[in-house]
């Protein structure tokens, strides 16, 4: 599949998007008309920068209002083409497109249309131009693809084929079927862009929401395979306008952009593409989660893990990095960090960690180089966007090379608390960075093999949070990504990051906090009241949740009970989550009233 994207995708300027484009693999470009114009770079010296880097240039756009024009404004359109193919000629680039016509008097009139687009493709040809007609999907007279390829057909020119832009099709929810009367011949340019599902003017979605492929709702994967299937052979370029990748930096978001073509690419299988990518391996569930925290919340930290039940069962041989276990869920409390608290990793059990680290390679994740002392295991980790390690381990198999226990001296007998315990690790919230979001999103789909549910936004006190998990097919791997859905300075993570632990009984765990003194987030009384109005729920049942700061919510499929903890130093709390039946969920409704109540000043229940 060859690759491409429109210069519009990426932040900078004109050369910063063509060196992005070109590190991150792509073969061409479309050079988007606003960057040529912007730019102090002569057509030529873009022509000879785009050849220094490896890329070609695919396609010069947009060319607007061009057909279904009052006969006596033809000679003017063509002359205004005229200007645009001596660029092109300078350029090197070889297609031109030319959008459906927006304007309030262009005409109703196909055979008109098909007569002007010809006369174009004759002016065109003489360069050696060919001209790909797109329609818009808020195109005046024009905005379904196969009317488009209708017109094109008519006008027979060999200079005049059509572009589909997956996004004006998908956002129309166009039939996908007439695709396959397109001749591969006249099939000139495709153009893809994800989008999430929104009701709203198709324009504005289309200028401001557009995402990658694999970051919205579209089913790209369709629409490529269709395509394909005609027997097209050009470029599969990228397409999209978005308020915060037009802002984020242009190297990392060229990545995030080449990855969805992997993706797509790898969903689409082509057999003679089915080689490329290693398939994803079977992840078990969490081999641990990895805290850093500032020498001032060590002794906090270590308090609350015991309270949940765990204890310090080993030090690791060479590193300020502390094992903290009960049964085989296990917490690594790095307690030299400079500043914190944070998740810096998460681990997880691969069937292949090798083979998941080859696909995450493969991926454009960067492979982290790891400093190994003798006899330590090797251990297969990436970075994510925003810089939190991703260890493969098997943690079954010992005496292996990714043995990484085996990094950890053991301390001997240690008191753990027999009263609670908690069975795994149920999700890990990772906040991010503002512009990171739909990245990270596509990094865990793609690099874990996670599906994503559709993000929710939750009114915090402070602003909308918007939220999505990623999730293994069996929940054996569960993460919520959540980032401030508009970005403030103060800040810029958008909130705390969490670890949730999955337990069987969520009061026998609470009433033991409760008992030793350990407060749990206070809930406000409204809320219970408000509970009590939603659901019939036992007053016993009600009063002890309220005691206990207990959340509460319900699916068809299962009911989830839910506290958290004391936010460390306002960056991390920890959770315990009890599922019932099968509920799949994160108690969305309920995180408005944890956020509003981990604001509060002493945001925590008075101590038994
Ligand atoms: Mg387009
Ligand atoms: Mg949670």
């Amino acid at each position: 599949m060859r690759t491409g994207i429109a210069t519009v995708c990426l932040s900078g300027t004109l050369e910063d998007k063509l060196q992005a484009a070109a590190h991150a693999g792509f073969d061409g470009i479309e050079i988007f008309e606003p960057d040529l114009i912007t730019s102090r770079l002569s057509p030529r010296e873009v022509r000879i920068r785009a050849a220094e880097l490896g890329l070609s240039i695919d396609l010069y756009q947009p060319f607007r209002d061009f057909e279904g024009v009052p006969p006596e404004r033809l000679e003017r359109n063509l002359r205004r083409a005229e200007a645009k193919f001596e660029v092109m000629d300078e350029l090197g680039a070889d297609t031109i497109l030319v959008c459906s016509n927006v304007s309030a008097d262009a005409i109703d009139d196909d055979e008109l249309a098909s007569r002007q687009l010809r006369a174009l493709a004759d002016r065109a040809q003489a360069h050696g131009i060919r001209v790909a007609y797109e329609a818009l999907a808020w195109g005046r007279r024009v905005s379904e693809y196969d009317h488009a390829w209708r017109i094109v057909e008519a006008a027979d020119h060999p200079a005049l084929g059509v572009c589909l832009d997956s996004f004006h099709i998908l956002s129309r929810g166009s039939s996908l079927r007439a695709i396959a009367d397109i001749s591969p011949d006249k099939l000139f340019f495709v153009q893809l862009a994800d989008a999430p599902h929104l009701i709203m003017d198709v324009l504005q979605w289309s200028r401001h929401y557009r995402c990658f492929p694999g970051q919205g709702g579209f089913d790209l994967t369709e629409f490529t395979a269709r395509v394909l299937a005609t027997g097209y052979g050009g470029p599969f370029s990228l397409e999209v306008f978005n308020d915060v990748f037009r802002q984020a930096d242009p190297e990392r978001m060229a990545v995030d952009a080449r990855r969805s073509l992997l993706l797509l690419e790898e969903s689409v299988q082509r057999p003679s593409d089915a080689a490329r990518l290693a398939q994803p391996a079977v992840l078990a569930g969490y081999a641990f989660v990895e805290l850093a925290v500032e020498p001032s919340s060590v002794g906090e930290t270590q308090r609350l893990l015991h309270a949940i039940g765990f204890s310090q069962t080993a030090l690791h041989r060479t590193k300020p990095v502390a094992l903290w276990q009960q049964r085989e869920v296990r917490v690594l409390l790095n307690a030299g960090a400079p500043a914190g608290p944070a998740i810096t990793a998460i681990a997880v059990e691969s069937s292949d960690p090798s083979r998941s680290a080859a696909r995450a390679e493969m991926l454009l994740a960067p492979i982290l180089a790891r400093q190994r002392g003798p006899g330590e295991a090797e251990l297969a980790a990436v970075s994510a966007p925003d810089g939190t390690s991703v260890f493969f381990c098997r943690s079954d198999q010992h005496g292996g090379t990714d043995q990484w226990l085996d990094d950890f001296e053991p301390l001997g007998a240690v008191a753990g608390s027999e009263l609670v315990s908690v069975e795994r690790i149920d999700h890990v919230g990772l906040t991010q960075p503002f512009d990171y979001f739909d990245e990270a999103v596509l990094f865990y789909r793609s690099i874990l093999g996670l599906a994503p549910l559709e993000s929710v936004e939750l009114a915090a006190p402070h602003g909308l949070v918007r939220s999505r998990a990623v999730t293994s097919a069996d929940g054996a791997i569960r993460l919520v990504l959540n980032v401030s859905v508009l970005a403030a300075d103060s800040d810029p993570h958008g909130g705390a990051q969490h670890v949730a632990f999955a337990c069987s009984d969520i009061f026998t765990v609470a009433r033991h906090l409760h008992d030793i003194g350990v407060a749990t987030l206070s809930i406000p009384a409204n809320y219970y009241d408000d509970l009590a109005a939603r659901y019939e729920l036992a007053p016993e049942q009600l009063e002890a949740m309220q005691e206990l700061g207990v959340l509460y919510d319900r699916s068809p499929e299962g009911e989830f009970l839910h506290f958290y903890s004391a936010t460390l130093a306002g960056r991390l709390f920890f959770e315990v989550v009890e599922r019932r039946g099968a509920y799949a969920g994160y108690g969305a409704a309920n995180a408005p009233v944890r956020m509003a109540a981990q604001r509060e000043p002493a945001a925590a229940t008075s101590s038994a």
